[in-house]
């Protein structure tokens, strides 16, 4: 009897003792942060001969003519911006220079675009482009026309019923809610001016865009003419953050218009993990009583873990080892490491990434940079050893925290890399396969298009950025929902401290502000991938080589891919009516009104049509 109440008070203690190991090492993980799992069998990147974005694009066959005026700088402009989104969308052009070259025949091409801003330029063939487009011929005219003798012989051919010398200020664009992604809604324009042509159409022109006020003055539309047809851009302005409103615009040429797109969304906490930033500290001691450390692991990172479980966003979070400015390449190791392990951990086991960000935050920049006024408190490197040596430390600090992870992603601190510090990445650290900076340009930052560089560098530009958006982030991010199908999204935690990026509201009001705009970008896409940066990385890299063939007949819409893996994403506008019926090699997910997405699984797709 002894013997076994003695075995059964063993089993007890064994009891005892396994409960006592739980709560300890769920303790030790909470401390941690939380458990992280690594998914090695992740197919992220392309392997191989990846070729480059210009070797693909030179490949195209040259069915749009893009005629410009190298003596009027808005038609160069016009220029920069077309001829980019054309390369992204697949589209191969030929540009003719219309003040140094003759304009050839429109016949040997399926569509014109136009960015001229007075016909008289047009070397007296508007006539013969005309008949072109009655024989079925396609003309964009990109930019705000001049009025003038010759456009009113045709005014009538273009849906223009009446017209005013004097233009419309365009203070907003609305977008009908058939046209693209995120329509039915008006966007403000930041700096507005006269940029539109003031007219009235006739009833036969179909309108997508208009200005929001009593006018409703028309910004885009559509006018067929014998069996071609005129579509007429009437934005006035041409910069990046429109580029989706052209490219809809240009996709309303054809019968069907089918294009690469990378479809993600990615959010980016730069500084994080790194040690607690300085800043003004009183907007967290007014609303919160608490410390900046705290607040940040107790109310701020919380809050954006709230959005990773509603809405599916993964986080890439930068680091930072230290503030320090040494840029002599001398390394002093971070010994602090518990808050890196805290939040990298948690930012891990919630579906996010580590990305690249610095051994401190200063740029790799060589002493041919002067900051000036700019950025008074960052210094230039001592070498490119130094820059070197400081990406190696980095390196090594977060492999010795996260040992089974994999790094891919460079942010460079402030969007500011050099030639040199990206060519020390290049021949350096292999395992940097990706760039995200910034997709504007601002002094010294590095501006990128979502491309494949010539070096084999994956580029994905950040396209919208901190807690508020304001009026240029909201039109951009609707713009590059339609351009990229993309949403790349960066932020910082020192947000919430500093009074420029709206501090002062509460960190309360500026998250609200944050999943308000979040919830927009949901509803307006809920088909948008929630990616990492790396997987990000590896969407631009089949996105940006992909080349598409497309032709009808009796059986539908045939797609032809070149340059396809493994799976790849496509918009589809079907502009005569049709609708699609059963798809092969993919499935169609309805957007908004004749536009798809199309999921390629195989490269070659067929769409019945009805
Ligand atoms: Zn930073």
């Amino acid at each position: 009897m002894k013997k076994k109440r003695k075995k059964i008070f063993r089993k007890e203690a064994v009891f005892v003792l396994i409960v006592f190991l739980a709560i300890t090492s769920f303790l030790f993980i909470q401390k941690r942060g939380e458990i992280y799992k690594v998914d090695s069998q992740k197919k992220t990147y392309l392997k191989g001969d990846v070729p480059t974005s210009n070797e693909v694009f030179a490949t195209l066959s040259k069915d749009t003519l893009v005629l410009v005026d190298s003596a009027d700088p808005s038609s160069l402009e016009a220029k920069e911006q077309f001829e980019q989104i054309l390369k992204d969308m697949r589209m191969g052009y030929q540009t003719v220079d219309v003040a140094a070259e003759t304009i050839p025949e429109f016949s040997a091409y399926q569509k014109v675009v136009i960015l001229l801003s007075a016909l008289d330029l047009m070397q007296e063939r508007t006539p013969d482009l005309m008949a072109w487009v009655a024989d079925g011929g396609n003309v964009l005219f990109g930019m705000t026309l001049f009025q003038e003798e010759i456009l009113k012989g045709i005014d009538q051919d273009l849906g223009v019923l009446d017209s005013n010398p004097n233009n419309a200020v365009v203070s907003s664009i609305f977008i009908d809610d058939t046209f693209m992604i995120g329509g039915g809604k008006a966007y403000k324009i930041d700096e507005p001016f006269d940029a539109a042509r003031t007219v009235s159409l006739s009833d036969d022109s179909k309108v997508y865009a208009w200005i929001d006020d009593n006018s409703k003055n028309p910004l885009v539309w559509e006018k067929d003419y014998g069996s071609g047809h005129f579509v007429i851009d009437n934005l006035g302005f041409y910069d990046r953050s429109v580029r989706g409103i052209h490219a809809a615009s240009y996709s309303l040429l054809t019968d069907t218009a089918v294009y690469p797109v990378i479809d993600g969304a990615t959010y980016y906490l730069d500084d994080f993990p790194a040690p607690v930033p300085a800043g003004n500290a009183s907007f967290i001691k007014r609303d919160y009583n608490m410390s900046v450390s705290d607040f940040y692991t107790n109310v701020w990172w919380p809050d954006l873990l709230k959005l990773h479980d509603k809405y599916g966003i993964k986080y890439t979070g930068l680091v930072i080892e230290n503030y320090e400015d040494d840029t002599s390449g001398k390394i002093k190791r971070q010994e602090d490491t518990e808050r890196f392990n805290y939040f990298g951990s948690s930012i891990l086991a919630n579906d996010g990434e580590i990305g690249y960000h610095g051994y401190n935050h200063q740029p790799f920049s060589l002493d041919n940079v002067d900051y000036g006024d700019v950025y008074p408190n960052y210094k230039t490197w001592a070498s490119t050893e130094a820059m070197a040596a400081s990406m190696t430390e980095l390196d090594r600090f977060i492999k010795d925290l996260f040992p089974d992870i994999e790094t891919s992603v460079y942010v460079p601190p402030s969007n500011v890399l050099s030639a040199e510090g990206r060519q020390m990445l290049v021949s350096q650290f292999p395992q940097v396969k990706s760039i995200a900076s910034n997709y504007f340009s601002e002094d010294f930052a590095y501006s990128q298009e979502f491309e494949i560089a010539d070096d084999g560098m994956i580029e994905q530009p950040r396209t919208v950025s901190g807690t508020i958006w304001d009026d240029y982030a909201k039109l951009t991010a609707f713009s590059e929902l339609n351009m990229h199908f993309v949403n790349n999204h960066f932020m910082h935690p020192d947000d919430a401290l500093d009074e420029d990026r709206g501090a002062a509201n509460g960190w309360a009001k500026m998250f609200e502000s944050f999943e308000k705009d979040i919830v927009w970008i949901e509803e307006s896409a809920p088909d948008l991938r929630k990616l990492t940066g790396s997987e990000l990385a590896g969407a631009v890299q089949r996105y940006a080589i992909l080349t598409v063939q497309q032709s009808q007949n009796e059986n539908g819409l045939n797609i032809n891919l070149g340059n396809f893996h493994d799976e790849a994403y496509l918009m589809v506008r079907l502009n005569n009516e049709a609708k699609p019926g059963n798809v092969s090699g993919g499935s169609l997910t309805h957007l908004t009104g004749n536009l798809y997405l199309l999921q390629a699984k195989e490269a070659q797709v067929t769409i019945e049509m009805k």
